[in-house]
């Protein structure tokens, strides 16, 4: 897929097979952050089911003695028919990213996606029990937003998580300059006026979300507000990029570690760990995105990763 609001429509550029990290790799640097305290790993992107053999790596993490969940967010079009292997590689849950509940806005904003095989893929996640399975939306002005309330109708039946997300000045610059983005505050007030929303206890993953439900709903809504109200100051993860970098923050490049490099020269695990205290020493207090006018971001979300 090429979503519109995240890369351009002839995509990303693309690097060397051997700029990119083997499993061997990734496992080794995961084990060293492991080591000194991580327990969870999330398999992002990019979209991480077209690597090739990724329930190889799942089992990998899995096996991993201090990681105790691995978790992977995707667009879900290939999940139909990789939900169980994935779930018998080690997998523990997904999120799966949804923009729209109509097959021709979901093509328009994915430039080409198919919603059917998306909502098949989510079916066959909770058959596999790949729970507590999170959809993530995008919500956009003038583009999606007339869709909360249906998105929200999705967790009556079934035991489906629906996070509103507030867009981010990254990928797509100009349509963000169009945009902007909506509030929380101003989606629960219009969702409140929808049904009658209840303050929901925090689940397994729920991360930053803000979570509630709908009265006798099977799932819950949350809204992740990394704009508005950012939760910088809590926020505990790592990305590692697929070319072998240690990131500390979404919306900084610079604050990276290359991990690649080292390990490829042989770092033994302690050096390995003390890269790891490096680039968790380098995470921002917080970041500014309310109010820097000029944003000096070269990667989409999908390059970034992790
Ligand atoms: N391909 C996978 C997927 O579709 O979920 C994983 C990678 S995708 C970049 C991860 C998430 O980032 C998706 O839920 C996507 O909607 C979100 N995302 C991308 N650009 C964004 C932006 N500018 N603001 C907020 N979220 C964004």
């Amino acid at each position: 897929m090429r979503c519109t609001y995240c890369m351009p429509p002839e995509g990303i550029k693309l690097i060397p097979h051997q700029e990119v990290l083997h499993f061997g790799e990734i496992r080794e640097i995961v084990r060293a952050g492991a080591l000194l305290g991580i327990k969870s790993a999330r398999l992002t992107g990019g979209e991480p089911t077209i690597r090739r053999d990724l329930s190889r790596l799942i089992t990998m993490l899995k096996d991993i003695q201090e990681i105790e969940e691995v978790t992977l967010t995707t667009n879900a079009l290939l999940l139909s028919r990789l939900a169980k292997e994935y779930r018998d590689a080690g997998l523990d849950r997904v999120n799966i990213s949804l923009d729209s509940l109509r097959p021709d806005r979901f093509s328009e904003i994915t430039r080409g996606g198919d919603l059917k095989a998306v909502m098949e893929g989510i079916q066959a996640a909770l058959d596999a029990g790949l729970s507590p399975i999170k959809l993530n939306a995008v919500v956009i002005p003038g583009f999606n937003d007339d869709e909360v309330e249906d998105m929200a109708r999705l967790t009556i039946e079934r035991p489906l998580h629906v996070r509103y997300i507030e867009f981010m000045p990254i990928g797509d610059r100009r349509l963000h300059k169009e945009k902007k983005y909506i509030r929380t505050s101003e989606l629960i007030e219009r969702l409140n006026q929808a049904f009658s929303l209840e303050t929901a206890e925090k689940g397994v993953g729920m991360g930053p979300a803000r979570t509630y439900k709908i009265r006798g709903a099977k799932g819950t809504i949350g809204f992740i507000s990394s704009i508005s109200e950012h939760f910088c100051g809590s926020c505990n993860r790592l990305r590692l990029s697929s070319d072998g970098w240690l990131r500390s923050c979404l919306f900084n490049e610079k604050l990276a570690v290359d991990m690649k490099t080292p390990l490829r020269n042989g770092a033994s695990l302690d050096e390995l760990k003390e890269l790891f205290m490096k680039a968790a020493g380098i995470k921002p207090i917080g970041h500014e995105l309310d109010t820097r006018t000029e944003l000096d971001f070269e990667r989409t979300m999908s390059q970034i990763g992790g």
